[in-house]
């Protein structure tokens, strides 16, 4: 009998998984196979929140194996040396797997491969995890995009949306097949149960994306373009774990929200603006592909010499949603509770951290990638590298996000920031946003006192953004003021 390898990493599904296809196409009989190597990401190792993803991701690709007569191998350690040893005793001929993106993750991968080959046996890497491989994405001169309105475009051009592939009904599993490590050896839920909050937002699997996707076309595309912007609403997808831990594929995204077979409705629905954050994150993979650095440093070289403050307590005041400025500290909190944060907010702390307190945008980034249960080494290091202005693409030098005009502009009403920062909920809108500003009686009026039950704000606005902008101006970045096209 033939016995192939399905080497799961991050695409946790059994629909639209051409490793999958092409494993059962290759051979009789297939192993799922999970290996846990944390070490083959440093220094990105899975963060805590995306530790706890994993677990339930794990259970439920697990239940969906054995619905078709499989099941789930578990194994721990390094896994060149797993995959050698199982492919020995189990007389495989073919590991089969989604290829992957992040530098260290890539590099394991050519271990795995230069290891498998002297022991003859393949290391099939497949397409899946993105629209294009990064390779069929360069401009005319043959060179990486930097900038995303014309990656875009040529994405646009080049896409060709196809049905994603069903899930196949049986699994055959080979009579031999090794033992399962239980799940709960790999340790990967908290000791301190800091993730209550996490089940009242989410439910991890391929089952759950599928779910959350059909909801969002029917309920919330049409809106999406409006709604995208306003973090008190549930306006956009939350389909970042699932795309991140590929229980959904690009893919399928696309051609269930661009209206599958009947595209012409693509406009009409409100899906291009959706379609179009995709491709952000498409673009993200393209330049960690391309530029493999960025994820530790700046894809701007002057920003090697930034005057970064080494600044522990603003760092950790920020880290615990205790800033003094409320949207910011309602965003910080929705992430340490939930795991996650609304894009326009993610954009406002990580501006406030990198412009007003000039902190490293490597230290929030880090942050981030703790506790988001989204983090993802692309649209992470871009995120940050695009607010703090060092990245492809950045933000302009002068664009230092207003905290106090945002929160009115996008939490009108206050919503947002009475969800998550109560201690604020009872002051009238017009101070939500800017508690400092409110009379000393209005604040007593409702049990407010700055500096004991609020804090006050950890930085002056106005005069941190004039002294960021002076230190941009004299690092000479006025060029990215212009527009730039290609
Ligand atoms: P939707 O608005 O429904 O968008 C659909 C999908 O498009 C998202 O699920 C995501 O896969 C992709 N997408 C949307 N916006 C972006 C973007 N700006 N860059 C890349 N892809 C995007 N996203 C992550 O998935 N992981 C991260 O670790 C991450 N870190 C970020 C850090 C910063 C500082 C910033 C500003 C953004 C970051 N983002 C990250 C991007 C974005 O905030 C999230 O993808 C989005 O909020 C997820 O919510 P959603 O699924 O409802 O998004």
């Amino acid at each position: 009998m033939k016995t192939a390898i399905l080497w799961f990493r991050d695409d946790l599904r059994l629909a639209d998984q051409p490793a999958l296809m092409a494993a059962l196409r290759a051979a009789e009989t297939l192993i799922p196979l999970y290996i846990h190597d944390p070490r083959a990401a440093a220094p990105w190792v899975p963060g805590a929140a995306s530790n706890w993803w994993l677990h339930h991701s794990l259970v439920a690709l697990d239940a969906d194996l054995r619905e078709r007569g499989s099941r789930l191998v578990i194994a721990r350690g390094d896994s060149a040396d797993i995959l050698a040893r199982l492919c020995a005793a189990h007389n495989v001929g073919a590991v089969h797997a989604l290829r992957r993106f992040e530098p260290a993750l890539a590099a394991c991968d050519r271990r795995v491969n230069e290891r498998l080959a002297a022991a003859g046996v393949e290391l099939r890497l497949h397409a899946g995890a993105t629209l294009l491989p990064p390779e069929h994405m360069l401009k005319s001169d043959g060179t990486p995009f930097k900038v995303f309105t014309p990656f875009w475009r040529r994405l646009q051009e080049r896409y060709a949306a196809t049905p994603p592939l069903p899930a196949p009904n049986a699994l055959p599993l080979p009579a031999d097949a090794p033992p399962s490590l239980p799940l709960e050896a790999l340790g990967l839920l908290p000791r301190i149960p800091w993730d209550r909050g996490f089940y009242n937002h989410w439910t991890p699997g391929e089952r759950q994306a599928g779910r959350q996707l059909a909801r969002f076309a029917q309920d919330a595309l049409a809106d999406y373009a409006r709604a995208r912007d306003v973090p008190a609403s549930a306006g956009t997808s939350r389909l970042s774990p699932h795309l991140h831990f590929g229980e959904l594929s690009p893919r399928q995204a696309w051609w269930t929200l661009a209206g599958g077979a009947d595209a012409g409705a693509l406009d009409a629905r409100g899906a291009e603006t959706w379609l179009r954050e995709l491709a952000w994150r498409e673009f993200a993979r393209h330049v960690l592909h391309h530029f493999p650095h960025t994820s530790d440093a700046p894809m701007d070289p002057r920003f090697e010499r930034f005057p970064w403050h080494d600044d522990a307590m603003r760092l950790a005041a920020w880290q615990s949603g205790q800033t003094g400025i409320p949207i910011v500290d309602a965003g910080m909190r929705e992430l340490w509770h939930s795991g996650w944060m609304h894009n326009r907010v993610r954009m406002l702390v990580a501006s406030l951290l990198t412009k007003n307190c000039r902190v490293d945008w490597r230290a929030g980034a880090r942050w981030f990638w703790d506790t988001l249960v989204d983090a993802d080494l692309a649209n992470n290091s871009l995120g940050w590298q695009w607010t703090a202005g060092c990245g492809v693409d950045a933000a302009p030098y002068f664009r230092i996000f207003n905290p106090v005009l945002q929160g009115k502009k996008f939490d009108p009403q206050g919503e947002y920031v009475r969800r998550w920062v109560p201690e604020l909920a009872a002051l009238e809108t017009r101070y939500l946003h800017q508690p400092w500003t409110a009379p000393a009686s209005v604040l007593a009026a409702h049990g407010i006192t700055l500096g004991r039950t609020y804090p006050h704000p950890i930085v002056d606005l106005a005069a941190s953004r004039a002294e960021a902008l002076a230190i941009y101006k004299n690092m000479g970045t006025e060029f990215h003021s212009a527009p730039r096209n290609s």
